[in-house]
């Protein structure tokens, strides 16, 4: 049984999806105005292992996540270079879906871009004028009236005196706070800010505002109501509440069965963002010696509804922990055969029972520390039941380890692959196996000490023995 939090309840709810076994979801994606930092990855990383979590369970998940490469900040900053925004915005672009790839992001089904759904908003905008909850205002754009629909403030929980206060006043920015609940632009008409970024449609000369696109991109490739709908704690309000409102009105339906969000990553106690200053990017991280991968397994430190906080040390201790997993993989996979004859019941057993606690982790609300921590300790309970356990044992106990993996994106799989023996050390090796089969014992213990000392573990198994970087 898979449960998660849902915002729009504020409970943890079974899921249940609209079409099983389809699942639609939708996540916010990147404004392309300048490369993401870590905490937009904390986002994207959380609606990754959501997404994981439901394929797993052998969902057919179609996974929209949007790039945003038209609003206030891509017009603006494009102007500031002096560089038509379709330019610098696929700059930002291919950046975002590079560092995707090396975090190992992959569930994404589709990545439509504001700029190629005008049309779609356009229709969207012309429903919501022709039912009147939307109205050509004085400066030439397009609002929704918050007033035409009683269940708006629903999803952000607003109070209904800032909600009076609110109705009568109108917001043209993308981004505003709950201090400014006002009627908010569906389509701005251009003006001279706005350079030659505009589209000539039946709205007139201008361009969509951000809430709108998403509301156009998710019902475009999910369907009028679909399952989830995830995103950083921040866009509760204005965009996910403006989001509800605007499809709902349009189409009469529920817009979102699961509303999922994660919570902030902090440095020094604040909110990581562009606007503070207080920021890294994933290539600030790549520079100071850690793999993206690295920075993935700091992220489960936390559970996604729970704030985070980034240090260097603690990117160092979730290296060292990553380390740490890479090398008890490796020597699995060294001691591991790929011989047809069966594991042993302990070993089946041992395996189903990992995954049964990984489960009841990771359907919990997605608690993946829980679910990483379970894997930690099975991997000390192996190695304790070593002189027990067979080549094929230990094939069946990976299997079961790699399953858990298709949920964590850390590539077990390729665990160890950057080992590299030196000779001298080689040669040590084979000094001790000669040492042993001539029992020659103190020998073979003197030279154990020798490449310990030289940073390796020594691994005896039945028809060979390994080396095993120490960490
Ligand atoms: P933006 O590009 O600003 O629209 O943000 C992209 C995504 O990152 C959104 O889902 C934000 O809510 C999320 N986000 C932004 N800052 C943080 C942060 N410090 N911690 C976690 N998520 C964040
Ligand atoms: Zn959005």
């Amino acid at each position: 049984m898979f449960q998660i939090y849902n915002t729009a309840t504020r409970k943890k709810e079974v899921f249940s999806p609209l079409q099983p076994p389809n699942v639609g979801m939708y996540s916010c994606g990147p404004t392309v105005y300048d490369f993401p930092h870590i905490g937009n990855y904390r986002a994207y990383i959380s609606s990754d292992v959501l997404a994981r979590v439901l394929l797993y369970q052998g969902y057919a998940l179609t996974h929209v996540m949007n790039i945003t490469d038209v609003d206030d900040k891509t017009i603006r900053n494009s102007r500031a270079r002096d560089m038509s925004l379709k330019s610098f915005t696929s700059v930002y672009e291919q950046a975002f879906y590079e560092d995707l790839h090396s975090l190992n992001i992959k569930s994404i089904t589709v990545h439509p871009k504001a700029t190629d759904h005008i049309n779609e908003m356009v229709a969207l905008i012309e429903v919501l004028l022709e039912k009147g909850v939307a109205y050509r205002a004085a400066d030439g754009g397009v609002y929704y009236a918050i007033e035409k629909n009683s269940q708006y403030g629903k999803l952000a929980c607003l109070d209904r005196e800032n909600l009076r206060a609110g109705a009568s006043g109108r917001m043209s920015l993308d981004e505003y706070s709950k201090d400014d609940v006002r009627d908010f632009a569906l389509w701005k008409a251009w003006t001279p800010d706005d350079g030659d970024v505009s589209w000539e449609t039946s709205l007139g000369k201008g361009r969509p505002g951000w809430h709108i696109e998403c509301s156009a991109m998710s019902m475009k490739y999910l369907g009028q109501s679909f399952d989830i709908h995830a995103g950083g704690i921040d866009l509760v309000f204005p965009h996910h509440e403006n989001e509800m409102a605007q499809s709902e009105m349009a189409t009469r339906k529920p817009f979102v069965g699961y509303w999922v969000h994660n919570e902030w990553l902090l440095v020094d106690g604040k909110k990581m963002s562009k606007s503070l200053g207080n920021f890294f990017t994933l290539r600030d991280v790549l520079q100071r010696g850690y793999s993206s991968l690295d920075f993935r397994y700091f992220v489960y430190s936390a559970h996604y509804r729970q704030q985070l906080n980034f240090t260097w040390d603690a990117m160092e201790a979730a290296r060292e922990g990553r380390e740490r997993l890479s090398m008890a993989l490796y020597r699995l996979k060294l001691l591991s055969t790929r011989s047809s004859s069966s594991p042993s019941h302990k070993a089946q057993k041992m395996s189903a029972l990992f995954l049964v606690e990984f489960e009841e982790a990771v359907f919990d609300d997605l608690n993946i520390s829980r679910g990483l921590a379970a894997l930690h300790e099975h991997l000390k309970k192996i190695h304790k039941e070593k002189v027990r356990l067979s080549p094929d044992d230990y094939t069946a106990l990976l299997e079961g380890i790699y399953k858990a993996d298709t949920v964590l994106g850390l590539q077990l799989a390729s665990a160890g692959e950057s080992v590299v023996i030196p000779q001298h050390v080689e040669a040590l090796r084979e000094a001790r196996v000669k040492a042993r089969a001539a029992k020659e014992w103190e020998a073979a213990d003197a030279l154990r000490k020798a490449i310990e000392e030289a940073g390796f573990d020594v691994e005896d198994a039945s028809d060979a023995s390994y080396l095993i970087p120490r960490i």
